[in-house]
């Protein structure tokens, strides 16, 4: 385990820092990720927070259909984010590329060609629900290393 790892595991032992980053959605998606902070579903409770920092993250969440021009800036966000690390597509859009996946369109999808994708959370869009159903599952893989230390 790197001296990195190490600090991220005993500092963040109990939270999982998500990042997030819009490739080209129609905002849809968007709009159900920023309800999971309302107050309706309150995901800090879970011990969940979102910010725009790639390098303090566990977790990206990717929205969006993908194009071209974020071949080079996503892979600079995943490349930021310190291991263990995890990626979800959240709607159809990163998945398939929805109704923007056209003939003459220059969407690229699934978005899992370009960063490694750990979960999927298909629908146009999701429910907040659904999302947070998907951070939550991956704890163990961004905690993997804290966990076997505890073993
Ligand atoms: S999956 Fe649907 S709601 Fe989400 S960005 Fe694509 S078109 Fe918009």
């Amino acid at each position: 385990m790197s001296f990195l790892q190490s600090i991220k595991n005993t500092v963040r032992s109990r939270s999982i820092h998500v990042s997030y980053v819009n490739v080209g959605s129609c905002n849809g998606c968007d709009i159900e990720v920023l309800a999971m902070l309302a107050p309706r579903y309150d995901i800090e409770q879970y011990g969940i927070y979102v910010h725009n920092n790639p390098r303090e993250a566990d977790i990206l969440l990717v929205t969006g259909a993908f194009t071209p021009q974020w071949e080079d800036k996503l892979k600079s966000i995943w490349d930021k984010i310190p291991e263990p690390k995890a990626a979800i597509a959240i709607g159809n859009c990163p998945i398939s590329g929805c109704v923007f996946n056209r003939r003459g369109s220059f969407v690229d999808p699934p978005v899992a060609k370009h960063i490694p994708i750990a979960a999927e959370v298909p629908g146009c869009p999701p429910r907040p629900t659904e999302i947070l159903n998907a951070v939550l599952s991956l704890a163990p893989v961004v905690f993997k290393d804290y966990e076997e230390k505890q073993q």
